[in-house]
């Protein structure tokens, strides 16, 4: 069995095995932090993304989707202080001329060392942080002597800050061409539309505004597969409130999110809430969901109280209201919002890291394993892979009309070739729920042999039963 350090290699490997997550251009040797989606790897991601979408908009009443551009006015990177703001503390060394984000460099020395040690560390590197003490910073890195891996010295350079937005230029010629951004967070998107959603939906506040889209983050530290990339997608829902109850949707958002988590089967103890030590300047609350991945406890997930700094700034550069005017109080205000923020590829890998299980199945002596994807089974790429135990007998004939009753409502996977044995190790490493078999039995009384993925039972089920056993697991 994998120890996690291994298992979260063996997971990397495995998805470019069986078809989930390549490395982009890999035949130029790849683009850093840069990842393709394959063809289970796409079906997941699109199943998690539609489990999201349908719990935040068509499970709540007063929650809408949009599906705004990733380019959008540069002067909304100014409104929403990405271009003064979002950059972070950085650190080069001399030798190597390799960059690295301070926090990440002062978090991996402190990995090392003894809980306490490494938690005052760590407590000495919020504070400095908090107080945007550059020089602090260093000098602690220093103290600490931690060296760079690339050359082993300590040879750094000052802090500096460093922009994580990409840009590039619209216009077809040079000088008329103007600097845009690829957006960094899909939120601001949000924003920009909400007197256009509030008004034509005819919205009362609190409503909530979902989009999920790429995001682009020119990202330093990027060597964590899918879960650091610099081209991205994110799942964000605004919600629109009044002035002064923020507290309390705070604490509603904080329990909904981790419902939606625990929703997808797994454990409360695999989850735990982070509270910012350093709030934005404009946040009056914020936490992060961390999940244990085989990495150790990380952000999948962003919860943050942002009051009415948005829609003010995009009021203040825009000269445009942005007010609502409640009837309720007979008052025109800026709503204040709380925002959810959830990384789809994360989730992605979260999903991936907690499905994915080497079993022994050695017996009598006779070594057997598998690897297989417990995946919930509303979340799998394929629900049902049908065989036909041979080629012949008029056995795919009738293989072939349940794919055909099936492949409507949910992915099937049809195959002929090889033992029934491999072809049930092949759907456990890609996580399929379930595998029917037709034999000859099945031509006599209509009967097919379904496999469970996780207990690797079998039972004899009539045919006719088979779609409706698949949908009411996946529902
Ligand atoms: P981190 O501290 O890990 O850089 P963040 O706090 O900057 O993340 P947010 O700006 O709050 O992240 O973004 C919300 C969510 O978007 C995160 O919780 C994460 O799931 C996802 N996300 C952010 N950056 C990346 C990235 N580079 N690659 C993949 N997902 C990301």
């Amino acid at each position: 069995m994998a120890t996690d350090q291994n298992k979260f290699q063996a997971i990397i490997s495995h998805c470019k095995e069986y078809g989930f997550i390549f490395q982009s251009s890999e035949i130029y040797d790849g683009l850093s932090a840069v990842y393709d989606y394959g063809q289970y790897g796409s079906e997941l991601k699109r199943n998690i993304r539609e489990y999201w979408w349908k719990s935040m908009t068509q499970m709540h009443e007063n929650i809408v989707g949009i599906d705004a551009a990733i380019f959008m006015h540069p002067t909304t990177w100014k409104a929403s202080g990405h271009v003064d703001n979002f950059s972070d503390p950085m650190i080069d060394n001399k030798d190597s001329k390799k960059r690295y984000r301070v926090d990440h460099l002062i978090e991996a020395h402190a990995e090392k060392l003894e809980k306490a040690a490494g938690d005052a560390l760590l407590e000495k590197m919020d504070n400095l942080i908090k107080n945007d003490d550059f020089p602090g910073l260093r000098d602690l890195i220093i103290e600490n002597n931690i060296k760079c891996a690339v050359s082993g010295t300590t040879n750094w350079t000052d802090v500096r800050q460093f922009n994580l937005m990409f840009s590039t230029q619209v216009g077809s010629v040079a000088e008329d061409a103007s600097e845009i951004y690829l957006r960094p967070e899909t939120a601001q998107g949000i924003f920009v539309n909400f007197l256009n959603v509030q008004k034509t939906g005819r919205m009362k506040i609190p409503f909530g505004i979902a989009q999920v889209g790429k995001a682009f983050r020119n990202e330093i530290v990027a060597r964590q597969f899918v879960f650091r990339m610099r081209e991205f997608e994110q799942m964000e829902m605004q919600f629109f409130i009044r002035p002064g109850t923020q507290q309390e949707w705070y604490e509603y958002w904080k329990n909904e999110r981790m419902k939606w988590h625990l929703g997808l089967g797994i454990s409360q103890d695999k989850y735990r809430f982070h509270d910012h030590v350093k709030l934005a300047f404009y946040a009056d609350a914020a936490c992060d969901i961390e999940y244990d991945f085989p990495i150790g406890f990380k952000e999948v997930e962003g919860i943050h109280s942002r009051t009415d700094h948005d829609l003010g700034s995009h009021q203040k550069f825009s000269g445009k209201k942005m007010q609502y005017f409640d009837p309720e109080i007979n008052q025109n205000y800026v709503p204040y919002v709380i925002e959810t923020s959830i990384g789809l590829d994360r989730t992605v890998l979260l999903v991936l890291s907690e499905a994915y299980k080497e079993e022994d199945l050695s017996k009598d002596g006779k070594e057997d394993s598998r690897v297989v994807l417990s995946f919930p089974p509303k979340l799998a790429p394929i629900k049902l892979a049908i065989f036909p135990l041979t080629k012949k007998d008029g056995l795919p004939e009738l293989a072939r009309e349940l794919m055909a009753d099936c492949k409507q409502d949910f992915y099937c996977f049809y195959e002929e070739k090889d033992a029934i044995g491999k072809r049930y190790r092949r759907q456990d490493a890609i996580g399929t729920p379930f595998c029917v078999t037709i034999d000859h039995q099945t031509k006599e009384d209509g009967t097919v042999t379904i496999r469970h993925r996780d207990s690797m039972e079998q039972e004899r089920i009539p045919m006719s039963q088979v779609k409706e056993l698949v949908q009411k697991a996946i529902r």
